[in-house]
C-alpha cells in the first residue's frame, strides 16, 4: 500500500476533493463527539446500526443511570441493557460495552484508553478491535477524535459517496474502504474531510435520489456526470 505523500494521484485526488467540501462546509476541526477516549468508545459502540438520534438517546440514559466507568462495570448486562435500548440491538451492545471495560480494567489497572496515545496509529487500532464489538469503523472514530491520529472513520454516508466517486471498489466494505483510503488523505485533513463527506452524503449525495446538479463535487464525479449528462469530469 502506497504511504501518504505528494506525487500520489490518489491523494492528489482526496486532497482537491477536500478542498472542495471546505470551500462549500469550511474545515470543522473539532470533534461532535465526547473526546474523553473511554467515553467515546463507548458512544461508538451505541452508535452501531442506528441513527445519532437513537445513539445519543441511548448514551444520555446510559451516562444518567452510570455516570461513571466503575458504577457500569459493576452494573448487569440486563440493567445496561435496558439503559440502552432506545439505541436498538441493546443486548449485544451492553455485552460489548461491559466486556470492554472489564478487559481495559484487568490488564491497565483503570479505566483508561489514555496509553493509546502513545502508540503508532496501527498498533492503537489493532488494540481496539480486538475488543468484540469493536470494528475499524468504531476505533477509528475513537483514535481520530479522542486521540488526533490520522484515522479515517468511513460510515455509510462516507462509503456511499466514495463508491460513487470511484475511490473505493463497489464491492468494498466500511473496513476496507477505511483501511484503502486513509493512508492517502493528506495531514491534517482527516477530520475536516471525514465530516465534510458525511454532511455531503446527508444533505446531497443521499442514497436515493442524489442532488447532482447542486454538488460542489459534480466537476470530478463520474456518477454525477452519468447522472446528469455533464462532460465535467476532470481526471485527478
Ligand atoms: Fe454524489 Fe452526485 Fe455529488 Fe457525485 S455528483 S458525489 S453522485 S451528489
Amino acid at each position: 500500500m502506497t504511504s501518504r505523500g505528494a506525487g500520489n494521484t490518489l491523494a492528489a485526488r482526496l486532497r482537491d476533493l477536500s478542498g472542495r467540501l471546505s470551500r462549500r462546509y469550511g474545515r470543522a476541526l473539532r470533534s461532535p463527539h465526547r473526546t474523553e477516549p473511554l467515553w467515546n468508545l463507548v458512544l461508538t459502540i451505541l452508535s452501531q446500526n442506528t441513527t445519532d438520534a437513537n445513539r445519543d438517546r441511548a448514551f444520555a440514559a446510559l451516562a444518567a443511570r452510570f455516570p461513571t466507568f466503575p458504577l457500569l462495570a459493576a452494573a448487569s448486562p440486563e440493567d445496561v441493557e435496558d439503559a440502552i435500548r432506545a439505541g436498538g440491538l441493546a443486548r449485544a451492545k451492553a455485552r460489548a460495552i461491559l466486556s470492554a471495560l472489564s478487559r481495559i480494567h484487568r490488564e491497565r489497572g483503570e479505566y483508561s484508553l489514555d496509553f493509546l496515545s502513545g502508540m503508532p496509529l496501527r498498533e492503537a487500532r489493532e488494540y481496539l478491535v480486538s475488543f468484540p464489538g469493536v470494528g475499524v469503523k468504531t476505533a477509528n472514530v475513537v483514535l481520530l477524535f479522542s486521540f488526533g491520529k490520522e484515522a479515517f472513520p468511513v460510515d455509510t454516508h462516507i462509503l456511499r459517496v466514495t463508491k460513487r466517486l470511484g475511490l473505493v471498489p463497489p464491492a468494498a466494505d466500511l473496513s476496507r474502504a477505511a483501511l484503502l483510503l486513509e493512508p492517502h488523505v493528506p495531514p491534517g485533513e482527516p477530520m475536516p474531510f471525514h465530516m465534510n463527506l458525511i454532511r455531503l452524503g446527508r444533505e446531497i449525495c443521499r442514497p436515493r435520489e442524489p442532488l447532482c446538479p447542486g454538488c460542489p463535487l459534480l466537476a470530478v464525479c463520474p456518477e454525477g456526470a452519468r447522472r446528469t449528462g455533464s462532460r465535467g469530469v476532470v481526471p485527478r
